[in-house]
């Protein structure tokens, strides 16, 4: 044991109180969380030691930015993931884009003050039309400055892009099921089988592993992103009306400036977000999305 403090690692893996840490030194090592009240999750930064009998210990974490969670009706609170500095939301031409979702993950992105894009996967279905097509709907998304990408997880075109956007940075993958997450996760992070087996071996059991969350180096520095089941079925939490109505990017050059201060921009008079719909400077569907979305996500039981 050492009296000189390690300099703090990166928890690679995390299913409950099982982790696994990356030293600054880029080696693997199993470490138990001191005490329970220390929830330790992926992508957390901590500070850890060595103990007498060998162990390690993550002693605490460093602040976080960019948390994920999930609101489990019988567990509360969980988190899923920290750290996270870009949600990449995944859609496909089949199963049929869910933009309703989409914007559910705009808002969560919005929330946590992360950036966020789309991704438009299985390019190789596409014909021209259709492809022209599908512009045509995400052209509300472009005109607001969320990137869009167009990627084939089975022809590799477009991966390259991904590794540029994430810009040395953390990203999760999200959407719906089916859209090929996981097989951009592949793509993305080409010796994804072999550092599995790493880190089956290096947490222990093997066992958890197709279901803990785990963080993945891209290659060449360019990134990291962090999956696991959970994280890729992520979903929007209950939050305040108010939280909610500032996720529409669209919608801030006229919040506060309603006649009443407590405006849901539903059916109340006076109101420049319902002008401005009216008159095309915000796009109807995406309101559409917003009235529909906003009774669900203020209702949702907050734990
Ligand atoms: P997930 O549920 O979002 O993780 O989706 P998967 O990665 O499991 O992919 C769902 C299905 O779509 C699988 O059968 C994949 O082989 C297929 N798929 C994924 N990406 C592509 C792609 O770029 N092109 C085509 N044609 N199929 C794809
Ligand atoms: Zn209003």
């Amino acid at each position: 044991m050492t009296n000189t403090p390690n300099s703090p690692a990166t928890v690679v893996i995390s299913y409950g109180r099982q982790i696994l840490i990356e030293t600054a030194e880029g080696d693997l090592l199993r470490a138990l969380a001191r005490g329970r009240k220390l929830q330790v999750v992926c992508g957390d930064r901590v500070n850890w030691q060595t103990q007498k009998d060998g162990t390690h210990v993550i002693e605490s974490i460093e602040p976080r930015h960019g948390l994920l969670m999930r609101h489990d009706v019988r567990l509360g609170k969980r988190l899923l993931a920290a750290n996270v500095d870009r949600l990449l939301v995944v859609l496909a031409a089949e199963p049929a884009p869910d933009l309703s979702l989409l914007d559910c993950y705009l808002v969560a992105a919005e929330s946590l003050g992360i950036e966020a894009a789309l991704v438009f996967n299985k390019v190789d279905l596409l014909d021209g039309q259709t492809r022209t097509r599908i512009e045509a709907n995400l052209k509300p998304y472009t005109e607001l400055n969320y990137p869009l990408y167009w990627t084939s997880a089975s022809s590799k075109a477009g991966i390259a892009p991904i590794n540029a956007a994430l810009g040395g940075h953390c990203g999760v993958l999200v959407g719906q099921s089916g859209v090929g997450k996981s097989s951009l996760i592949n793509a993305l992070v080409p010796d994804h089988a072999p550092r599995t087996q790493t880190l089956s071996v290096a947490a222990g059991t093997g066992r958890h592993t197709t279901t803990a969350t785990r963080l993945y180096h891209l290659p060449d520095h360019s990134g990291q992103v962090i999956d696991s089941p959970g994280v890729r079925d992520f979903r929007i939490w209950a939050m305040p009306a108010q939280e909610f109505m500032h996720g529409f990017r669209e919608f801030r050059e006229y919040l506060g400036l309603c006649k009443f201060n407590n405006c849901l921009h539903i059916s109340e008079p006076e109101c420049p977000i319902r002008d401005a719909v009216a008159d095309g400077r915000i796009d109807q569907r995406r309101y559409d999305s917003y009235c529909r979305l906003l009774e669900q996500v203020t209702q949702a039981p907050s734990h």
